[in-house]
């Protein structure tokens, strides 16, 4: 697959080999089979009870590696029992429909040829759908409607945008898509195309463009996107994936290699921010309420060893480098805020005499910031303010603590919306109070990869945007073709707006007439 997909996509590979390599699945099925199964069976064995226990974790992205592990032990078994390759040959423009659409499937298959997929099992969060997304092929996960013996040899739409599949439709409806699908490339060429180019609007207002990093699966370490630095790395997934906390040297190695790779850029990295939906399986944290609980900096001020040593192993990291940037996540007051900068002035301290670094050429002070995730904060900033470089607004959070909905609870899944009005005022007024503070304020939190969040955003004034890879050349393209003075009546009208949907409609019609409505159906 090299150079066929992004290195990003690659690493997907990474996470396979390392899950078969012999300190995990490995090892589990060599004592299963010292225990007196046959390898078949005992691989059987070892990969049922893995899937199991990514099955029932609550965070869906963890819970979608179930299709790594299932994926993996069926290719290993292939091997054992010699099985035959079953040799694929697609026809030209196809679309690959499976009960499960795995990643290694996607790799084997010639990828000029397939211009759809279809999933009946599994979500958006699947490697599966990340590779999609990165090779540009339409996707639709998790379809239950559709028998797998209807669709073969049949003629098949796949609209990614609305997540419909049709089979078999009616020649106008099949014309009508083919010509969207030719504008959609077209659009496509034309976005890659502006890559070099300044993230400015038409009338001059240039913008910050940051990559979000973290998910090891999805490692972004991409210069060629034009991206000023990393605007958020999440640091918790290396230590969920463990069986126990990563050491200070393992900690800093992983950390060196992040900072190495972005020489000369800043990188923002944020302290661990476990808790909530994403729990350590060696930390028990059983609680009623886990995302108003034991999360984020809340657990790590109660753990200040666990707290020092990966700002410790942050620092020594950077010896040299001089492009960290500390984020706090989940503050919610100011003694929180009092605490975590002093003790991340005690471990520069510690780290600077134990490496004897001459302080301000080898080991810098690092910037610190805080999340604004939590809306308690925005009414704490001026008190916050002069302990801090910078705020970060994770609209995710802030989200789902204003609007309290639970994030990951599929009950109220439709009550969460970042286009809340409530939401929107929210952010106008963390950037007014900011500017006021004169602290600088980016956005990590998903609306700003959003075509009409990154809209609303700029209008209000945000300069600094942290996102996905795959969003920035969209979010860049957009941001060239609209002119920040036009903004403010959308903006107004969203603020008005009494719903989510209102709003929403008021920025889809903003994204139509400046010539943008491809970003957000399909079409160009
Ligand atoms: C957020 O809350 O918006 C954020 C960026 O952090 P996370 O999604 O990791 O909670
Ligand atoms: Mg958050």
């Amino acid at each position: 697959m090299k150079g066929q997909v992004a290195d990003e996509t690659l690493a997907i590979f990474d996470v396979y080999h390392a899950m078969m390599d012999s300190a995990s699945l490995g090892k589990e099925v060599e004592q299963t089979i010292n225990d007196g199964w046959r390898a078949q069976t005992a691989l059987k064995l070892v990969v049922e009870q893995l899937v199991n226990q990514f099955e029932n974790l609550d965070d869906e992205y963890i819970r979608e590696r179930a299709s790594d592990v299932r994926d993996l032990g069926n290719r290993i078994l292939a091997h054992l029992q010699n099985r035959e390759a079953r040799k694929l040959n697609p026809p030209a423009q196809c679309i690959l429909v499976a009960d499960e659409v795995t990643a290694t499937m996607l790799a084997e298959l010639p990828h000029a040829d397939i211009i759809g997929m279809v999933s009946l099992r599994g979500s958006g969060n699947s490697h599966a759908a990340i590779m999609a997304r990165s090779m540009g092929i339409p996707a639709v996960l998790g379809v239950d409607d559709i028998q797998l013996n209807e669709v073969s040899g049949e003629t098949l739409i796949v609209d990614g945008y609305n997540g419909d599949v049709f089979v078999s439709p009616p020649l106008q409806v099949e014309n009508e898509y083919r010509q969207l699908a030719d504008e959609e490339l077209a659009l496509r060429q034309k976005v890659m195309q502006a890559r070099d180019l300044p993230a400015e609007t038409t009338d001059g207002v240039r913008i910050q463009l940051n990559l979000n990093v973290g998910l090891n699966t999805e490692r972004d370490w991409l210069n060629d996107l034009n991206v000023h630095g990393v605007g958020l790395y999440r640091t918790e997934i290396p230590f969920m994936m463990r069986e126990r906390l990563p050491t200070e040297d393992e900690q800093e190695e992983l950390y060196s290699q992040v900072l190495e790779q972005f020489r000369g850029a800043p990188v923002v990295m944020r302290t661990l921010d476990v808790g909530g939906d994403k729990p350590l399986p060696y930390l028990p944290m059983d609680e009623e309420n886990p995302f108003l609980g034991w999360r984020g900096i809340r657990m790590t001020l109660d753990h200040p060893e666990i707290f020092l040593v990966q700002i410790r192993a942050m620092l020594r990291a950077s010896v040299g480098r001089n492009n960290l940037r500390i984020l706090l996540p989940m503050i919610t007051s100011a003694e929180e805020v009092d605490e975590a900068v002093r003790m991340i002035h005690q471990a520069y301290h510690e780290v600077a005499e134990e490496l004897q670094c001459s302080v301000d050429e080898q080991l810098f002070e690092p910037q610190i910031g805080v999340m604004i995730e939590v809306p308690a904060l925005i009414y704490q900033l001026h008190n916050v303010a002069d302990k801090v470089d910078f705020f970060s607004v994770g609209t995710n959070d802030l989200t789902q603590y204003m609007l309290a909905v639970d994030r990951n609870n599929s009950r109220v899944a439709s009550l969460y919306d970042a286009f809340h009005p409530a939401v929107l005022h929210a952010l106008k007024q963390i950037i007014e109070r900011c500017d006021g503070l004169n602290k600088p304020v980016s956005v990590c939190g998903e609306l700003a990869g959003e075509p009409g969040g990154a809209l609303l955003l700029l209008a209000m004034g945000y300069r600094n945007f942290s996102m996905n890879s795959y969003n920035i050349d969209r979010i860049r393209w957009i941001i060239r073709h609209i002119s920040a003075a036009d903004l403010d009546e959308v903006l107004q009208r969203a603020l008005a707006s009494r719903s989510p949907q209102e709003v929403k409609q008021h920025v889809i019609m903003a994204l139509e007439n400046a010539g943008l409505g491809g970003f957000v159906r399909a079409g160009g």
